[in-house]
């Protein structure tokens, strides 16, 4: 993303990297997005409870294959991601998942992008057991092929599974060969995915800018589970196993805005613990 001037949250809707440039006497502050992932209810009201700077949310339930049912987003003005919902398996070869994949997400596409959204985050998806991943890959490739897309779609790592496209760093390599040239994708980086998926966090952000020359959303969040476990359980910032240096480092180097998954409770002080080590 490009870097947008502002001191405000408001004026940096793009916006995601922190400093100062001085020419001559002006200054022009860059401010990094930190926020959550909150409840769709009243989004304003959870920016501010958290003090968030970005937002994240679902438009219906995470678990459902319908519609979207949100119908009115108002978050005060705080710029949002969409995240879609999690039965969303486009490289999926079973007919009965991979078509109303590719159906609600492009509805949750349509959707997010009518209200504002900055990018809609998905799931890199899976083939099943024993399957050629190479096909999870080419059912990408035809899913973007026949989807107009009405803001850019992130892809994110997952944590779980031998055989998902977006765990292993060398499947995301064949997969953002095949469509990495897409002008609506982008690349959302998962913490947690990332440790319990068995990709180290030191050089994460270059390995992966290596493959997909961009980050666009971070999950700042961390992790339940040990290096390379598959399980996929995000905990508070510092209240897992990453070091907090760590995961500072990586959202620091993203230059992305970031978002914590966190448990509810928490988030506040996630929050605030990684603005005061990032600003
Ligand atoms: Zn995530």
């Amino acid at each position: 993303m490009d870097f947008v001037p502002g001191s405000h949250a408001q004026r940096a809707h793009t916006c995601s990297m922190i400093g100062e440039e001085g020419v001559g006497d002006r200054r022009t502050v860059w401010v990094m997005l930190i926020g959550a992932h909150v409840d769709n209810a009243d989004p304003a009201a959870e920016a501010k409870d958290r003090d968030a700077d970005v937002l994240q949310f679902f438009l219906g339930d995470p678990q459902s294959w319908k519609a979207p049912t949100v119908t009115e987003v108002d978050t005060g003005g705080v710029p949002f991601f969409v995240h879609s919902p999690y039965v969303i398996n486009v490289a999926s070869t079973n007919n009965k998942i991979r078509i109303p994949s590719r159906k609600i997400l492009h509805q949750h596409a349509q959707a997010a992008a009518a209200f504002g959204a900055q990018g809609l985050i998905v799931h890199g998806g899976h083939v099943a057991k024993g399957e050629d991943p190479s096909v999870g890959i080419e059912n990408w490739v035809k899913a973007l092929e026949r989807m107009e897309l009405p803001l850019p779609i992130l892809i994110e790592n997952t944590a779980g599974g031998e055989f998902a496209m977006t765990r292993r760093f060398d499947s995301l390599a064949r997969l953002w060969d095949a469509i990495g040239h897409h002008e609506q994708l982008g690349f959302c980086l998962d913490t947690c995915h990332a440790h319990a998926g068995g990709e180290a966090l030191v050089d994460v952000v270059d390995r992966v800018k290596a493959i997909t020359g961009r980050i666009d959303l971070v999950h700042a969040n961390d992790s339940r589970d040990a290096f390379d476990s598959g399980a996929d359980r995000h905990a508070n910032v510092g209240e897992g196993q990453i070091d907090v240096d760590t995961l500072v480092a990586v959202v620091r180097a993203a230059g992305s805005p970031a978002v914590v998954e966190t448990p509810r409770e928490g988030q506040a002080a996630d929050i605030k613990l990684l603005k005061s080590r990032l600003r």
